[in-house]
């Protein structure tokens, strides 16, 4: 976050106050935030807090930014879960599915979806490996391949498990890149 210099002036000169009924300045937010585009630049209101705290900063009223709404509604743990992936701070799980775009380099802004890396494959090929899905429209797809080694390792209940996700290496693709190959396989 940036602020004027008289800004920060300021926030030296309250440092030891309570300053927690000062007017908030206003500033910009200094970081591109992985998951809400367009964030670098954002307009931020600052109010100074005392001396134990640092100050917050909020969104003005009115900001209809991904982020602000954030802010103001709060996050369920699905997204929670999309920023911590989004920011590196943990792996993105298999076979989750998450209402997120990518940018695709063939099909630009596109729907995240998910599919074996075997299915993947079959893109560049063109090989028919067979094409299994978890829901429609485009939920989790695999191969027959994975289809065989989800059944042997999950028993009746077909869970998915270590092994048989392994094997499957579930890859993030875009949403029209899930639709072609599932059209390679419906011929
Ligand atoms: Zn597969
Ligand atoms: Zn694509």
């Amino acid at each position: 976050m940036e602020v004027e210099s008289s800004a920060f002036e300021r926030y030296r000169a309250l440092y030891d106050h309570d300053a927690r009924q000062a007017p908030k300045v206003s500033g910009h937010l200094a970081n591109r935030v992985p998951v809400h585009e367009g964030s670098l630049g954002l307009p931020v209101l600052v109010q100074f807090e005392d001396r134990t705290k640092r100050p917050t900063i909020t969104f003005p009223p009115g900001s209809h930014h991904s982020f602000a709404l954030d802010q103001e509604h709060g996050i369920n743990e699905a997204r929670f879960h999309t920023i911590l992936v989004a920011t590196g701070a943990i792996d993105a799980p298999t076979l989750v599915p998450m209402a997120e775009h990518v940018e695709c380099a063939e099909h630009g802004r596109q729907d995240v979806t998910f599919a074996c890396q075997h299915l993947l494959r079959s893109l560049g090929t063109r090989e028919r490996v067979g094409f299994f899905f978890a829901s429609s429209p485009r939920g989790d797809a695999w191969c027959g391949a994975c289809e065989e080694v989800r059944i042997r390792e999950g028993g009746d209940s077909g869970d998915w498990n270590d092994r048989s996700e392994a094997f499957a290496g579930v890859k993030l693709i875009c949403g029209a890149c899930y639709d072609e190959v599932r059209r390679l396989h419906e011929l």
